[in-house]
């Protein structure tokens, strides 16, 4: 894909999400990999006002290679993540409502339901608690990613990662999704029925072979 693809498909990603509404007051951020570094959403910029003009170009370490804007405050846990898992090709960070509601519970996603497999496992962790901006913070996705695509920032929000921008920004909008389910299930007051380690394993090989998503 060319540069001005790339930038282009940032961009219109960070909009689909905005118009989702996963980003209220202008939070969440999109990079991809490029050139042996990456390429971020700058910081605090309406997503309808952007361009792909004004994405950074970061090195794998966070240094501005080019870009006039400030990158995205949250360049430390894309680079962390990019550094950790060779995987991910595409970021996607989102305050998705009915995520960011459980998140502030410090609850994850268990297995309630099968879709869960798309985020990677069999569940959905919460990573540990920082500031939003902070190596601390990367340090706490990162781990919290292992062995997974997606993961929920205490009392914040939600990363994931794909092999491909459109990947990522699936895995974003069902991990919304799952949270809202799980979130009702609980109101309701029923127990959640949770699918075993051998059932998400299951899933998780069906899906192996059922089309590219991530
Ligand atoms: P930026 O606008 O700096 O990307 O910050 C948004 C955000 O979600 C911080 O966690
Ligand atoms: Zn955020």
């Amino acid at each position: 894909m060319s540069e001005m693809a790339l930038r282009a498909e940032i961009v219109a990603v960070a909009q689909a999400i905005d118009k989702a509404g996963f980003c209220p007051s202008k939070s969440g951020n999109v990079s991809a990999r490029f050139e042996g570094g990456l390429l971020i959403t700058p910081s605090g910029l309406p997503y309808a006002q952007t361009k792909p003009e004004d994405l950074i170009h970061l090195s794998q370490d966070g240094t501005i290679l080019s870009g006039a804007r400030k990158p995205s405050s949250e360049w430390p846990f894309h680079v962390e993540i990019y550094k950790a898992r060779p995987d991910a090709q595409a970021i996607v960070h989102t305050h998705s409502p009915r995520a960011t509601a459980l998140s502030s519970a410090r609850r994850g996603i268990p297995a309630f339901h099968y879709m869960i497999a798309l985020c990677g496992g069999a569940d959905v962790r919460c990573a540990e608690y920082a500031t939003f901006g902070t190596p601390e913070l990367a340090l706490n996705a990162v781990k919290a990613l292992e062995g997974r695509k997606a993961v929920l920032l205490a009392n914040h929000g939600v990363i994931a990662l794909g092999q491909t921008l459109a990947g990522a920004h699936t895995i974003v909008a069902e991990v919304e999704n799952l949270a809202g389910q799980y979130l009702d299930l609980l109101a309701s007051g029923l127990e959640p029925a949770i699918l075993d380690e051998a059932e998400m394993a299951r899933v998780s090989a069906k899906f192996a072979g059922y089309g590219k998503v991530g």
